[in-house]
């Protein structure tokens, strides 16, 4: 074949990326090495397996599947069924529920799709407050959620930092929302469900939790499941549960769940990631291992472990303590602020976000406080040993920023620890 300048029309490239695309590869390889140099304490963040990542990179990438197991709009999907099918099938068992969709591209359209499968615009929905550590599209005003609906929030106890249930009733009763949201983002302690579900019942409100932190926490059984009692829990696959980017939706109530799939397909996405719905069955079988309960534990053992050390070292970590994976450390005790510390921390191979804290007087691009996420060095094979030395290299070096300078002693014995320990700890990509 050839094409109109007499060229031979080459088939699709078989070179691999370093051959075809030297400069993207690159990027991608000082990206790989930045991850196995770092110290990642993102909360949001983990690492996937090598399984997973090879499934992320398959033929499946090519494969359009719009529709649902067995109701295709599109002809050779048998392999793509199979696939899909075992990813339902794992999340349901993982989960002990009747019904999964795994077809949300994201956290944020598993959210957008139980919003648009029961809401109108302009009606009420209640969530936790951004600023107390909630998410944005649980009603943020930046956000579709807020924007579109009359969003309401909840805070945290003043004092203990904790979702106050007498507080969430007493506005729910007032505020008659459509849509009650329980989970957050940045919000360290155990949620009781089973009052959300009865408020939620009280004023004829949907009850939606939202578990994208904590859902590997929850699979892993050290953390409570939101599952028995919402209408339907939303969640990511990339976070605790350490699989692909992506989302889920999971539910017991067929009816409600019909409407759910209605709403991802085609109310609001077409065709499904066939490659990241394979990688979720995957991380999903990877979850169902009996193994996997001992990471969850060693998880939250680890963030116990870090929040601990920083606390002894003198920081205030919000709510006093974790029971997951994440923990919110307030700087105004050393009169820092969250975005120099991120800065500051990112310099020598530790990397975080900057978070507000209950009563932030800041805004969210500088903030008082950061947060701290144990999911991802946990899959290294870290144990608290390491996270307690960890938190010793944040009290030095946030030591050095509040005194005005970190003497170079400090900041080279900071990165040395840091390269012992992703040495010894390595990925294995
Ligand atoms: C991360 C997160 C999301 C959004 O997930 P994306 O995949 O980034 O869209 C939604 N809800 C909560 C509570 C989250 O923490």
């Amino acid at each position: 074949m050839a094409n109109t300048d007499g060229l031979a029309l080459p088939a699709v490239g078989s070179l691999t990326l370093q051959q075809a695309d030297r400069d993207l590869w690159g990027v991608i390889d000082a990206e790989r090495q930045r991850q196995q140099h770092s110290i990642e304490l993102i909360a949001s963040e983990n690492f996937v397996s090598r399984a997973v990542l090879e499934t992320l990179g398959s033929v499946l990438t090519n494969k359009y599947a719009e529709g649902y197991p067995g109701r295709r709009y599109y002809g050779g999907c048998l392999h793509a069924d199979t696939a899909e099918n075992m990813a339902i099938e794992r999340a349901t068992r993982l989960f002990g529920c009747e019904y999964a969709n795994v077809q949300p591209h994201s956290g944020s359209q598993a959210n957008q799709a139980v919003f648009l499968a029961f809401l109108a615009p302009g009606d009420k929905v209640l969530g936790l407050d951004l600023k107390a550590g909630g998410h944005l599209t649980h009603g943020a005003r930046a956000n579709i959620s807020g924007r579109w609906f009359q969003a309401i929030s909840y805070g945290v106890d003043p004092v203990s930092h904790r979702v106050d249930m007498d507080e969430v009733e007493r506005i729910a009763r007032r505020e008659r929302p459509r849509l009650i949201i329980a989970g957050g983002s940045a919000y360290s302690r155990t949620l009781d469900f089973a009052r959300f579900r009865a408020i939620a019942d009280d004023v004829g409100a949907l009850f939606m939790a939202d578990m994208a932190h904590v859902a590997g926490l929850v699979a892993g059984g050290v953390f409570p499941s939101p599952v028995p009692f919402a209408h339907v829990t939303t969640t990511t696959t990339h976070k605790t549960l350490r699989g692909p980017r992506g989302g889920m939706i999971l539910g017991n109530d067929g009816e409600i769940m019909k409407k759910i799939n209605s709403a991802v397909f085609p109310g609001l996405q077409s065709g499904p990631l066939m490659h990241i719905i394979a990688a979720k069955a995957v991380a999903l079988g990877e979850a169902l291992h009996p193994t996997f309960h001992a990471y969850a534990q060693t998880v939250v053992e680890n963030a116990q472990a870090l929040c601990g050390r920083l606390a002894e070292g003198g920081l205030s970590i919000v709510s006093g303590g974790t029971d997951c994976h994440l923990g919110v450390i307030d700087l105004r005790p050393w009169g820092l602020a969250g975005n120099v510390a991120e800065h500051a921390l990112e310099q020598v191979g530790l990397t975080l976000n900057k978070n507000t804290v209950p009563n932030d007087e800041t805004g969210p691009t500088v903030t008082s406080g950061i947060r701290v996420g144990s999911a991802a060095c946990t899959s290294r094979g870290m144990g608290p040993d390491e996270f307690r030395e960890i938190g010793d290299m944040i009290l030095a070096l946030l030591g050095g920023v509040r005194a005005g300078a970190i003497d170079s002693r400090t900041e080279s014995s900071i990165r040395e620890g840091v390269a012992e320990l992703t040495r010894r700890f390595p990925l294995p990509y």
